[in-house]
């Protein structure tokens, strides 16, 4: 894939920082698609499930200026994303919830989402897909992020040889994906970009 991203000096120290320690941040090529989206329909709040250190929310805000409310469990990456989005004079854009996001529905539940970005737990995505659409506009997107999980789940007769837990994932997702395609609220596409990314169109 080509493109012209450009990063400022932060977003290429968040990129180094996350290399180094493994923090699983959105592929250049799942970027720039969410980029266009976000781009083409300038969502004016977006929803984040999974912030880690705060690189797609802050990429995210960047496009048109929307507002992003961004949910994360985990205390080290709560408090990098808060320092690291202060940095990057964001504070008034992004609303960082520290909470599991199975339980963060009532911090966000009088607000309506234009998009929703799901980079969490995989074996929770459908759950919550389930807890959170209900707050999406007419029209509005759910992109869900590493859904082919290194291209495991469109192999899934060939995963013997992987850990029970990580056969366990490769399962959960392959249902995610029936569960997605056959709901007919949301027209679904499952692209082979980046780790796998997943469109629905809210009908
Ligand atoms: N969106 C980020 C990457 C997120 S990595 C980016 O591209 O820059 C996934 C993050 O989701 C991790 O930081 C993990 O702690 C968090 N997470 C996993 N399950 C969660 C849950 N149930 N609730 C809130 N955060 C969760
Ligand atoms: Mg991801």
């Amino acid at each position: 894939m080509k493109n012209n991203l450009k990063f400022s000096p932060l977003e290429l120290e968040l990129k180094e920082y996350a290399k180094e320690n493994k923090v699983p941040i959105i592929f250049d090529e799942g970027l720039s698609f969410v980029e266009a989206i976000i781009g083409a329909k300038r969502p004016k709040n977006i929803l984040e499930i999974g912030t880690a250190i705060g690189y797609s929310a802050i990429r995210m805000a960047s496009v048109c200026n929307s507002n992003i409310y961004t949910i994360e469990r985990d205390n080290s990456m709560y408090n990098l994303a808060t320092k690291n989005i202060k940095k990057a004079g964001l504070e008034n854009n992004i609303h960082v919830i520290f909470k599991d996001a199975l339980e963060a529905f009532s911090d966000v539940s009088n607000i309506k989402f234009d998009l929703i970005f799901i980079d969490a737990a995989k074996a929770q995505y459908h759950k919550f897909f389930d807890i959170y659409t209900p707050l999406l506009n007419d029209n509005g997107i759910v992109i869900c992020d590493n859904m082919l999980f290194h291209g495991l789940v469109n192999d899934i007769n060939n995963i013997d040889s992987y850990s029970r837990s990580v056969r366990g994932l490769i399962r959960k997702l392959n249902l995610f994906h029936d569960e997605l395609l056959n709901n007919d609220k949301f027209q679904t596409a499952i692209y082979d970009i980046g780790d796998g990314m997943s469109v629905s169109i809210k009908k």
